[in-house]
């Protein structure tokens, strides 16, 4: 009413109503139709009933009677064109049992149709070796991606190299393929392409193409949180470990970790908590943290966050990712962000620009070039350039010590 909408709601309802009403009208008349058939068919076949043994009376009195076996008693004439009469009722019955059983088979129909011909994920494959993956070592040769057959590529041709143990920062501007990057590496959606670890479209993890594993064994593998975080309707505890295989101990630590064990302490029934539908009793940051810590149970070699902590608030977020460096230090972290700064002291940078891999490289060595997308990127944060320019510069000191002590030990052993 505010916008003066009401007139052209009421000619769109009135247009569904005519809608409706016009199929009601064609079911009608066929129906009418088919009657007045079937009381033509039937009043037809009466009309045969009695006119062939009145034919055959007459034909019969022509003759003098005298084939008296072709003679047709007039009882048996009489229970014929009574059955006839009856056929009337009958054939409509029928007709309509029929079409009723038609009707309701097509739902039979559909569920056979989405049962068989619904297209699903590949079944099948060998499962991993033992512990796979040990190192998380990441090889991905030309890797192409689309969605549904009839879209244009997601990814273009990516090719990378990700050593065990890096800590790799993914950026790129919205809809660039980050995301879908990661989710190649669950098999969410399937590369294009070879499938024996070489050709084009290979993901191999330490060694082992993921294309030939079995669905599910690669993704209880590796960990992911995923954009939009998933909780489900149960208690705190299942959501944190769903399989039940961790003691409560192991699961207040990694509360702990993300700084969630002040908040799990205020609920009265601990872990016990039931979360509600989709996790609403809780806010959009906390959902990111307790998926965060379910990921972080999992203990697999390679983790991938996917703007895990966009909703969270960068204090916190500095102290998240602080505690992601220590726990997660032996493990490949794949990090997407926005904020530039959690992964300004990355191994490395991987910049997507429009489904293509644009740079990769260390953070120092992409700010070097001023050219660089990375560059740009971090130009257009303003006042904050500089110091995301100091972090990296930090991050290589850092790392240039570290290697120093590690050849010192070496040397002296
Ligand atoms: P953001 O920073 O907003 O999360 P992104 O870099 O993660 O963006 P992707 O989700 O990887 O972007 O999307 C890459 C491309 O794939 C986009 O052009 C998008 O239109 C397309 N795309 C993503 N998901 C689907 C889908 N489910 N079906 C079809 N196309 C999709
Ligand atoms: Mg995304």
């Amino acid at each position: 009413r505010a916008l003066g909408a009401a007139p052209r709601f009421e000619q769109h309802s009135m247009g569904l109503v005519d809608r409706n009403t016009r199929c009601f009208y064609g079911q009608y008349l066929l129906n009418a139709w088919v009657s007045l058939f079937l009381d033509g068919m039937s009043a037809i076949v009466v009309f045969l009933s009695a006119l062939f043994p009145v034919l055959s009376l007459t034909v019969d009195r022509a003759s003098g009677g005298a084939d008296a076996s072709a003679t047709l008693s007039i009882p048996l004439a009489g229970i014929a064109i009574s059955y006839a009469l009856e056929l009337a009722l009958f054939l409509k019955a029928c007709t309509r049992s029929t079409l009723e059983l038609q009707k309701g088979m097509a739902a039979v129909e559909r569920i056979v149709d989405y049962s068989e011909n619904t297209p699903t994920e590949r079944r099948g494959g060998a499962s991993p070796p033992g512990h796979w993956p040990t190192a998380g070592a990441i090889t991905i040769t030309k890797l192409s991606v689309r969605y549904r057959p009839e879209l244009p590529l997601a990814l273009r041709a990516v090719s990378c190299v990700i050593p065990p143990a890096a800590k790799v920062g993914i950026v790129g501007r919205t809809g660039s393929g980050k995301s879908t990057f990661l989710a190649v590496l669950w098999r969410l959606i399937e590369a294009e392409g070879g499938v024996d670890g070489r050709g084009a479209g290979a993901v191999c993890i330490d060694g082992v193409d993921v294309q030939t594993l079995k669905l599910a064994e690669l993704r209880a593998r590796l960990a992911i949180i995923p954009q939009d975080p998933v909780m489900f309707n149960d208690t705190l505890r299942y959501n944190l470990d769903p399989f039940g295989e961790r003691s409560d101990d192991e699961l207040r630590q990694v509360l702990e970790l993300v700084q969630m064990k002040g908040v799990v302490g205020t609920l009265a029934d601990g872990l016990g908590h039931r979360i509600s539908e989709g996790g609403a009793n809780f806010s959009v940051g906390q959902r990111q943290l307790v998926c965060l810590a379910r990921a972080a149970l999992r203990k697999a070699p390679i983790l991938a966050l996917d703007e895990a902590t966009a909703s969270i608030d960068n204090e916190t977020d500095a102290v998240l990712q602080a505690a992601i460096r220590k726990q997660f230090a032996q493990c490949t972290v794949l990090t997407i962000a926005h904020r530039l700064h959690t992964i300004m002291d990355s191994t490395s940078v991987m910049v997507f620009e429009s489904g293509a891999l644009a740079e990769h490289d260390a953070p120092a060595a992409l700010l070097d070039d001023p050219a660089s997308l990375f560059s740009q990127l971090v130009a257009k944060t303003g006042s904050a350039a500089p110091h995301l320019r100091a972090m990296a510069n930090a991050a290589v000191a850092v790392s240039r010590m570290q290697r120093g002590a590690s050849d010192n030990r070496a040397a002296d052993k």
